[in-house]
């Protein structure tokens, strides 16, 4: 299977034969075979695949919790060793802390990284204001609802400008009208800033709705069965509506999807 070649655009990550296989004492288990994949700038790259098959494990490695056991992962050609700011993380479960205020979550990177004041001020000014939360700024984070701290998460992980944002789920735990919301809200800003984006989700639909390119690993040990691009999220952003998830091609690209990963 070949994967969507994309000659025009700039390589952010390459994953080059990397596999993973989780040891203990008395067992291993081996969570994914040789995954290879290249990811461009401003890739929407959405990834499916049954409970347990290595997604989030896929994800790990690439942030850097988790070194692959063979093979390597390297960002902007340079090989990823740990965990640094150059890949932003999101997951389903904000880790905001309930104590600090918005704007406090959202800059703190920034504050680690011991940025000058002013410049952590305006920063954090322009971040909240793009993802809608300036008037939330000095809330405490539990006043806020699911969709806001989704929102807060991301402005915290935007302010750093990492090369590329990865996310697990991260509108699994939403309501079905707040993740619609959320997925037109992380569009918008995509397409604003031109991130290039490693997406986790179970939900085809949102796959379809929002990936560039669509990604399904098979079950555990999880590797690639296919890598495909998709348009649907240019098309809805273009016409404001969401209508084209009624047209024949979406249903067509729908069952392609839902067949392959039932069939895991
Ligand atoms: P997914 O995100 O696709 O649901 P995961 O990547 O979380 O799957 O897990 C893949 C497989 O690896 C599962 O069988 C899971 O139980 C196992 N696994 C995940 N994390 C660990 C770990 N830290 N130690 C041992 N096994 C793990
Ligand atoms: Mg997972």
């Amino acid at each position: 299977m070949s994967e969507p070649n994309n000659n025009e655009k700039q390589l952010i990550l390459e994953i080059k034969d990397a596999t993973l296989t989780y040891k203990s004492k008395n067992e291993e288990i081996r969570a994914l075979e040789p995954i290879n994949l290249n990811v461009y700038e401003e890739d929407f790259v959405c990834v499916l695949g049954p409970s347990g098959c290595g997604k989030s494990t896929l994800l790990k490695m690439i942030a850097g919790f988790e070194k692959p056991t063979s093979g390597e992962i390297l960002l902007e050609g340079e090989k990823i060793n740990g965990i640094d700011w150059h890949r932003g993380v999101v997951f389903q479960r904000d880790n905001l802390f309930e104590w600090f205020s918005v704007k406090d979550n959202v800059n703190y990177g920034l504050r680690m990284r011991k940025f000058p004041k002013k410049k952590i001020k305006e920063k954090t000014q322009a971040i909240l204001k793009q993802v809608g939360l300036e008037e939330f700024a000095d809330k405490k984070v539990y006043e806020l609802s699911g969709g806001m701290r989704q929102r807060a998460s991301i402005a915290r992980t935007l302010i750093n400008t990492p090369d590329i944002i990865l996310m697990d789920e991260p509108f699994s735990a939403l309501d079905a009208l707040t993740r619609e919301q959320m997925q037109d809200f992380l569009r918008a800003l995509w397409m604003e800033n031109k991130n290039t984006i490693f997406f986790i989700t179970h939900d085809i639909n949102e796959a379809l709705v929002l990936g560039t390119r669509v990604v399904v690993l098979s079950k555990r040990p999880g590797r690639i069965i296919f890598d495909e691009k998709f348009d649907f999220t240019n098309k809805i952003y273009e016409e404001g509506t969401g209508r084209l998830k009624y047209t024949d091609e979406y249903f067509v690209a729908r069952r392609k999807l839902y067949e392959l990963i039932s069939a895991q």
